[in-house]
């Protein structure tokens, strides 16, 4: 088995990386900010901020503009990141479709673009397409710094491939290290689905700082989490830690794929939403759906307006997802735990049911602190998160990566 390894020692010369990357990741999220200001976030001394940022400066990766008001109505040059400087296509990878979006490290998308499949299609045919189109759009956007792409998981990201892909299996030997990894000449960095939703929020969710953790919860055709904790996604060993779509809720209960049985995702998918209202609620369904997304609409409209059995199967998928909150909290200890894809939907019809378990079935000192919300994010958070993937690795390695289109 290939293991992953990322981190070993740290040369002197990493420090001052580490430190550059720092700054940067807080202007990212500040826009713009003064050297004094950055100082007092980083808790270093405004000489070290000075060296740093006259870095970051001659780099290209940072501009000074314009004055803004600093302590005791000092004013100071303001520094800014120079996003549009540095893009990242982001690739979402998903059972139907695939999704290319370019977007700068800021979070603008430029462009997008989607391309239906059938999962009788040969994955090398998808995958070709795949490659041609972001070479096109590679020589379009010239600034373009890194690609990431987002996949079902449970991925193995040692190995390159999706652990269980039962339902998909024309992409049982597909290696996504090997298909992408020298593709392009730019750095490519592959991450499950739930952890790129993670990362979108993250970078792109303009959630209140400082915040120490995020669960993201996904909850479409499949269930996962992922976690950001004190800025770094949790992994695990082979990369696949907060499955909790297959943490059981019933030991007893139906098996699930993984082996396990009573697995969460057996209850609150689409998939599990679907099957209960087309047997309760054939009338929604008379009308063929494009996509498990529009038909879980249909059931969150139909409650809206006030359908006894909708409002009966919303609810109960709602305290499926309290569980699956609980879960979260105790495992992982959230400051926020932000809900998405398409079962989000149902947002202020789940809220309400999902905040009382929480408060019924975890203590009161821990479930005050944890604030549960539906992601606002306005793009698709699978392919935000594919851009997000590029945008976290990038900003950790400033003079590696932004550096790339200096001139
Ligand atoms: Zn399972």
């Amino acid at each position: 088995m290939k293991k992953f390894k990322e981190v070993a020692g740290n040369n002197t010369s990493d420090l001052s990386e580490m430190n550059r990357s720092a700054i940067v990741r807080i202007l990212q999220q500040k826009e713009i900010c003064s050297r004094a200001e950055v100082a007092k976030m980083m808790g270093l001394t405004q000489a070290s901020i000075t060296k740093l940022v006259g870095a970051l400066i001659d780099m290209g990766i940072v501009s000074e503009v314009g004055i803004v008001k600093g302590n005791g109505n000092r004013r100071s040059i303001g520094l800014r990141l120079n996003a549009e400087k540095n893009l990242v296509i982001g690739v979402k990878f998903s059972r139907h479709v695939f999704a290319i979006g370019v977007f700068d490290i800021s979070g603008k998308l430029y462009t997008q673009q989607e391309t239906e499949y059938s999962l009788n299609d040969f994955a090398e045919d998808v995958i070709a397409s795949m490659k041609e189109q972001i070479h096109k759009l590679l020589k379009k956007y010239k600034n373009v710094v890194a690609i990431g792409l987002a996949v079902p998981g449970p991925y193995l990201r040692g190995e390159g491939r999706i652990a269980m892909v039962t339902r998909m299996p024309n992409w049982r030997t597909v290696n996504f290290i090997d298909e992408f990894k020298h593709e392009f000449d730019k750095p490519v960095f592959i991450e499950q689905d739930a952890n790129a939703g993670a990362l979108a929020e993250w970078w792109f969710g303009n959630h209140d700082r400082p915040l120490n953790s995020l669960a993201y919860f996904l909850i479409g055709e499949g269930v996962g989490s992922g976690i950001v904790d004190h800025d770094r996604l949790l992994l695990g060993n082979l990369g696949i830690a907060s499955e909790v779509g297959h943490i059981s809720i019933d030991y007893k209960g139906p098996v699930c794929e993984c082996g396990n049985r009573g697995c969460l995702e057996l209850y609150c998918s689409t998939m599990a939403l679907l099957k209960k209202a087309e047997k309760d609620l054939p009338e929604l369904f008379e009308k063929p759906y494009e996509n498990r997304a529009e038909a879980c609409a249909r059931i969150f409209d139909a409650a809206r307006a006030g359908n006894k059995k909708a409002i009966k199967l919303v609810n109960e998928i709602a305290e499926y997802l309290g569980f699956g909150c609980v879960t979260l909290i105790n495992a992982y200890d959230p400051e926020i735990i932000v809900i998405g894809d398409s079962i989000a939907q149902g947002d202020e019809l789940l809220l309400p049911t999902i905040k009382k378990i929480v408060e019924e079935r975890t203590l009161k000192a821990i479930s005050s602190n944890v604030r549960i919300e539906i992601s606002k994010l306005k793009i698709d958070p699978t392919l935000y998160g594919a851009a997000a993937i590029a945008t976290d690795r990038v900003l950790r390695k400033p003079s590696e990566y932004l550096t790339l289109n200096k001139d």
